[in-house]
């Protein structure tokens, strides 16, 4: 197959990302995400479904059929293996690394990545603990859930940071928010939507949202 622009392979990617969230990829949650328009986004469905990559359902959202998955499943393992590249290796900051990536994800041939990943010591996942799709396409996710999910009192460690933007992860490293940390869960107010952590020695509030992108297997 011919290779795919860019463009394409950031709606795969993204596609992919929405249909683990919310088993289907809404068009305007992808609109929204992509930060396009959404008669764009129509747009460019129509153009994917016709080279077989996505189905639309009408009034229902968009799936990636097998094709569309390998495709999306490739350009996730370009970008996890170059942002391990760029932490582990070259001592790039975990923020910065994710947005390099972005574009790395596109470029890397995969003779290079196969190179890469071996230089690497087969890495699991990327720094922000998401898993790295195997050559053959397959993924293998730990079981973990969202650290809003924990009552007062509970412990868990940190498996993985579901949404990674540069702004969050920012603020998330500061309070040593990252995946192996150990979480306790010191207070939980729904009045103001506020979780009081304890993150190895450190205090910490987190709002809802943060809460809900930080996930954990309790211990
Ligand atoms: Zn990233
Ligand atoms: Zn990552």
């Amino acid at each position: 197959m011919d290779k795919v622009s860019s463009t394409v392979e950031e709606y795969l990617k993204t596609i992919l990302r929405l249909e683990e969230k919310f088993e289907i990829a809404k068009t305007s949650v992808l609109a929204e995400v992509l930060k396009v328009a959404l008669g764009t986004v129509t747009n460019t469905v129509e153009k994917l479904e016709k080279q077989g990559l996505v189905i639309h359902e009408p009034y229902k959202g968009i799936k990636l059929t097998e094709k569309g998955r390998k495709i999306a499943l490739e350009v996730l393992r370009r970008h996890r293996l170059s942002e391990r590249l760029l932490t582990d290796l070259l001592g790039v900051d975990w923020s910065r690394a994710h947005e390099i990536a972005c574009k790395l994800e596109h470029n890397l041939p995969n003779d290079i990545l196969k190179n890469l990943e071996k230089v690497l010591g087969h890495p699991k996942t990327c720094p922000h603990g998401n898993p790295i799709p195997t050559s053959c396409g397959e993924i293998f996710e730990e079981s973990s859930e969202p650290l809003l999910n924990l009552k007062q009192g509970d412990v868990g460690i940190i498996v993985k940071i579901t949404e990674e933007e540069k702004e969050i992860l920012e603020h998330l490293r500061k309070f040593k928010l990252i995946p192996g940390s150990l979480v306790k869960v010191l207070e939980k107010t729904s009045v103001d939507s506020l979780m009081k952590v304890k993150v190895e020695d450190v205090e910490a509030f987190l709002s809802f949202r943060l809460a809900s992108i930080i996930n954990v297997k309790k211990v």
